[in-house]
């Protein structure tokens, strides 16, 4: 059983209560996590606060650290791998990858320039716009990504001179304790903590008066919750929350081309990505042919516990995901669909289900209009493409979409009227640090990644230097005598 705590102002702190953790490919609790308590959060609070003055100091110091987690992060990957897919289910290809990911968020956040933006410099005043640190920030995460999405945050808040209090999913606490105790070696006491815990202690972190801002990843109900109670001491926040992103087949595809693209986009990470496709548009005429393959696609698949080097693909994470996935499924067949793959759990133990591929299916059903979260894709005909077009956006999500077609350029027209924070042509799930991430409508508030996730943990500040010499502006000298 792994031995994690949480990390508070550089020191293990020690559990009074633990709550188990499942491995998802057996249904079975494998470990205990930390429940941190209330006086524990404001032990993080504090201890990030205190940290901070230092901490914003130096930005050389900041970028070396980052640095230094990028390689403390790398020589871990055979500690934090099989711990991740221990919690979360998925293959180990795919959490050494989570791992990698991590520490490349960490470089790329280490070396990213950040220009001077000079906007007046002549006789009258020298004037620049600098980003000055928020402070405190609240990071809370959810259980499908937990190490990337973590650093998402983590690399850009700290890169900007902020301090963190960290809290990852319920579902998948381990390997983001784990990394949070090995980074300290890289970092000052206090500059990142970690607590976990419930719903609650999110709620706890969200009204704690100490964050000048909540950094949150997870579902659209959770990100409402949060705004309000942000709102209330007018905390700054940056929202990445649920989607149910469209794909749009063109007329000009070969379906064989595209069924691997779109089949990597939907069911990666076992469908169990904000940015997966969850749900596919595609044109009558190809139409059969489309959900054959991508039929074919998922019945070949190898689906089977993350640690099995064979499997491609591993359970829903958690008990609540595999009841809500078997219950849009469910409710879609019931209504006159028909699953051209999968349809079903798996037998035997843990949270697995059948790579479903549902055909016969349209918009005002249950797994078309909601976002399913897991491996089970609905597959729409469509006659006409501006109709295809107004059904992908008739709805609160916009976090991404994709378009495929033959025509580059015509599948990058049709891309651009997706309402949606990223539009993909002919490939889906394509993400990058440099690249922005963030959604429209109820997908999100803000964006992540490059430097305008940097920005988002910062506030702009003018600094002002007059060169008139009299002290007087345009403005006061209109009020002297
Ligand atoms: P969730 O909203 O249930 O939980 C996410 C985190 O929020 C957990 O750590 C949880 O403990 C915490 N939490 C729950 N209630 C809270 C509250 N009232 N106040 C503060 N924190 C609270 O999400 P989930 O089910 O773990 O994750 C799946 C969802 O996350 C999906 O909708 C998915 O699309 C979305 N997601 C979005 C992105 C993105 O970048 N846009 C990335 C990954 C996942």
């Amino acid at each position: 059983m792994p031995n994690v705590t949480m990390t508070i102002g550089g020191q293990p702190a020690p559990a009074e209560t633990t709550f188990g953790v499942t491995d998802p490919a057996t249904g079975e609790v494998f470990a205990e996590a930390p429940e941190g308590t209330p006086a524990q959060l404001d032990a993080a609070m504090e201890a990030a606060s205190k940290a901070y003055p230092d901490w914003n100091l130096d930005e050389d110091a900041r970028r070396q650290a980052l640095r230094d987690m990028s390689a403390v992060l790398m020589g871990a990957l055979g500690d934090l791998a099989p711990l991740l897919t221990a919690e979360q289910g998925k293959p180990m290809n795919d959490a050494n990858l989570e791992v990698f990911a991590s520490a490349m968020w960490c470089s790329y956040f280490a070396e990213l320039e950040r220009p001077r933006e000079v906007v007046q410099d002549d006789g009258e005043a020298l004037v620049e716009v600098v980003r000055r640190p928020l402070g405190v920030v609240a990071a809370i995460t959810p259980g499908n990504f937990p190490l990337t999405l973590a650093f998402g945050k983590i690399a850009p808040a700290l890169r900007a001179g902020n301090t963190l209090v960290l809290k990852p999913s319920p579902f998948t606490p381990l390997t983001t304790l784990r990394a949070v105790e090995l980074l300290q070696s890289a970092l000052p006491p206090g500059v990142l903590n970690v607590v976990s815990g419930g719903d609650g202690l999110g709620a706890a972190m969200t009204s704690h008066p100490v964050p000048r801002k909540v950094s949150f990843t997870g579902s659209i109900e959770t990100g409402k919750k949060v705004a309000l109670s942000a709102a209330p001491d007018l905390k700054r926040l940056t929202l990445e929350l649920g989607g149910n992103d469209p794909a749009i087949v063109l007329d000009d595809v070969d379906p064989a081309s595209v069924a691997d693209g779109i089949f990597g986009g939907a069911f990666a990470n076992n469908g169990q990505v904000c940015s997966a496709i969850k749900r596919v548009y595609v044109p009558e005429a190809i139409y059969e042919d489309v959900v054959a393959a991508l039929a074919d696609r998922a019945s070949r698949v190898k689906v089977g516990p993350g640690a099995d080097p064979a499997s491609k693909l591993g359970p829903v994470n958690n008990a609540p995901q595999y009841e809500r996935v078997k219950e849009l499924v469910a409710d879609a067949l019931a209504g006159g669909a028909r699953a051209a793959a999968g349809g079903a759990p798996m037998d035997g133990p843990g949270y697995f289900f059948s790579p479903t591929v549902l055909a016969d299916v349209t918009d005002g059903v249950r797994i078309v209009d909601e976002e399913q979260f897991g491996p089970a894709l609905p597959v729409i005909a469509y006659r006409d493409l501006d109709d295809a077009l107004a059904r992908a956006n008739a709805t609160q999500f916009g976090l991404s979409g994709s378009v495929w077609g033959a025509d580059e350029d015509r599948a990058a027209e049709v891309a651009g009227r997706l309402e949606c924070g990223t539009a993909w042509v002919n490939v889906h799930m394509a993400l990058a640090p440099h690249q922005p991430f963030g959604g429209f409508k109820w997908s999100g508030v803000g964006v992540e990644n490059g430097p305008w996730g940097l920005a988002g943990f910062t506030e702009i500040q003018a600094v002002h230097r007059s060169r008139v010499g009299n002290g007087l502006s345009a403005a006061t000298s209109m009020v002297l005598p």
